[in-house]
């Protein structure tokens, strides 16, 4: 059963390798229960932020893309004022690369290979922090006081 709050949240989802990507897509869709927009490179990722960054609930970001490195696109994401969780994906597990990803603004990073049902739990826990149903309105705060 899926979490009311994660249903149907739009994900980005990052990654070049084609198997990766289509595993990445069936898991976060059919299990996750998530609205998932796949592209393969940061070119294209920069172009869908553009056009529709403030839509997407959390992104999750390969590394390792043909164009550029996914913690760089993460720090521009960053420039560019949006706020939405960042998960960055890397075969690259030494500390200093695990450093530099949050370093550049990412919210969690997971080092490949890592198992699906860890990244749809670690998913879920920022969307639970960040889901604009999850903060209290004035008038909610009213009440309970
Ligand atoms: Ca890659």
């Amino acid at each position: 059963m899926h979490s009311p709050i994660v249903m149907h949240s739009p994900i980005l989802l990052v990654e070049d390798d084609a198997d990766v990507r289509s595993l990445l897509f069936e898991a976060l869709t059919d299990v996750g229960g998530f609205l998932v927009y796949t592209v393969e490179t940061v070119g294209a990722a920069q172009a869908l932020m553009a056009g529709c960054g403030d839509s997407f609930a959390a992104a999750v970001l390969d590394v390792g893309l043909p164009d550029g490195d996914g913690r760089d696109l993460c720090a521009s994401l960053r420039r560019q004022g949006f706020r939405l969780p960042v998960i960055l994906l890397s075969g690259l597990g030494g500390e200093d690369d695990i450093v530099r990803g949050f370093e550049a603004g990412a919210d969690d990073y997971l080092v490949k290979p890592f198992g699906i049902a860890e990244l749809l739990a670690r998913l879920a826990a920022q969307l639970r922090r960040t889901a604009p149903q999850a903060r209290p309105t004035p008038a909610r705060i009213e009440r309970a006081a």
